[in-house]
């Protein structure tokens, strides 16, 4: 077989092809589920000069450089390495844990994934690091929120809940002025829908355990860094012993390959099930970027390929009793909150309680959906009988 190393490719395809050393692995397609800590050296002069192509467990194994290189390679060509985590969340608190100290302040977004405003309001500010969170919708006014000790500015677009975009590119250029680094949760659209290292940002991270898992069986993180990075990024993985268990890696790059496909159908069918919930006379505004309406629409259209299957949903004022009738009713969506799977989800959720720079009041009940692999029919219907439940309450 040829090697397609020197012909350009698609990002779809190399979802498909990056990181597979087929020699290696005695002809294999894939590589095998390394569970290993000890690593033994041929030699006393090979332990004295640390000579291997693997030292320790936590550092890596054929498993492991396998998932990092095919995550560096989708990432793109200012991706200088790929560091694995256990969580989403363990990828988030270590980049912030690498790259701050004791006196730095931080600029955070308003909308991002609440457990990491809870590390940076618990952990962070106990350990000197004080965090003033900023309106989604900023753009470069962000710059009036700079102090002399901002170090970094931490974005999730669109927010996973609320669904508002920040600008992206116009708050890296203020904080590149100022020098501080830009780390992005870049979870809803993944590298293959939005090169977030190719738009400003230093510190690129995945919930891994959503799209790239792909199939709600792992919980895992990604933290892709710039050549500016790296350097911290990599020490700081190293002094705290984060690492990844090696059925998780195994099942996220088993995931990354069939990532192209699966996200592709989550487009088409959550935009045809947003579109539909925007026509129902209960709904008042459906919150989807990639719907022409949406005041994050011409962002997306500046900075992403395409969109994940995640979108909330505002209804018109009802009450409590009639959502969760609703919930109760809808059998193929169920209510769990880690998405990114094979499977359609759908929960209440109101982020009014953990909003500090700006009022989350949506004026109704919010939902959020997220699209997985069923028919688009059939979860049509599903949402039909949900919303006859809803009117049987409303009408008491
Ligand atoms: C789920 C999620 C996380 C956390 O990931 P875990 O793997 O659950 O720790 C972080 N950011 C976003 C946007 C998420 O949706």
């Amino acid at each position: 077989m040829a090697s397609s190393k020197d012909i350009p490719l698609s990002p779809a395809t190399r979802l498909v092809t990056s990181g597979r050393d087929t020699e290696a692995q005695k002809g294999f397609v894939n590589p095998p589920v390394v569970h290993g800590s000890t690593v033994l050296y041929a030699s006393a002069e090979d332990l004295h000069a640390h000579r291997g192509e693997y030292q320790y467990g936590r550092h890596g194994t054929p498993t492991t450089r396998a998932l990092q290189k095919a995550l560096t390679d989708l990432e793109g060509p200012q991706c200088r390495g790929v560091g694995l985590a256990p969580s989403g969340l363990a990828a988030i608190s270590t980049a912030l844990l690498a790259t701050l100290k004791a006196g730095d302040h931080l600029l955070v977004c308003d909308n991002v994934y609440r457990p990491t405003r809870l590390f940076c309001d618990g952990l962070l500010r106990r350990y000197g690091i004080a965090t003033t969170y900023f309106d989604p919708l900023i753009g470069e006014r962000i710059a009036e929120l700079f102090t002399p000790a901002t170090r970094a500015v931490m974005v999730e677009a669109p927010g996973s809940q609320s669904f508002e975009m920040p600008d992206v590119r116009a708050i890296a250029e203020v904080a590149h002025a100022r020098d501080a680094l830009v780390i992005d949760d870049n979870t809803w659209a993944t590298p293959l829908f939005r090169r977030a290292l190719d738009q400003g940002v230093d510190i690129s991270i995945q919930a891994a355990t959503k799209y790239i898992g792909g199939h709600s069986d792992i919980m895992f993180g990604t933290i892709a860094a710039n050549a500016r990075a790296w350097p911290a990024i990599s020490e700081g993985i190293r002094l705290l012993g984060v690492c990844a268990g090696p059925d998780d890696v195994f099942l996220a790059l088993r995931g990354l390959r069939t990532l192209g496909v699966r996200l592709a159908q989550h487009q088409t069918a959550g935009l045809a099930i947003a579109r539909w919930l925007e026509a129902r006379p209960e709904v008042a505004r459906v919150l989807h970027p990639a719907l022409d309406g949406d005041p994050g629409h011409a962002l997306w259209t500046r900075d992403f390929t395409g969109a994940s299957g995640l979108f909330g949903v505002v209804l018109k004022p009802a009450p409590a009793a009639a959502v969760d009738a609703f919930l109760d009713a809808v059998s193929l969506f169920g209510m769990g909150y880690s998405w990114g799977g094979f499977e359609s989800l759908v929960i209440p959720f109101d982020c009014s309680s953990y909003r500090t720079a700006t009022t989350w009041a949506p004026g109704g009940p919010t939902l959020r959906f997220h699209v997985g692999l069923e028919d688009v029919e059939d979860l049509k219907a599903d949402l039909d009988r949900g919303f006859a439940a809803f009117n049987a309450a409303l009408r008491g």
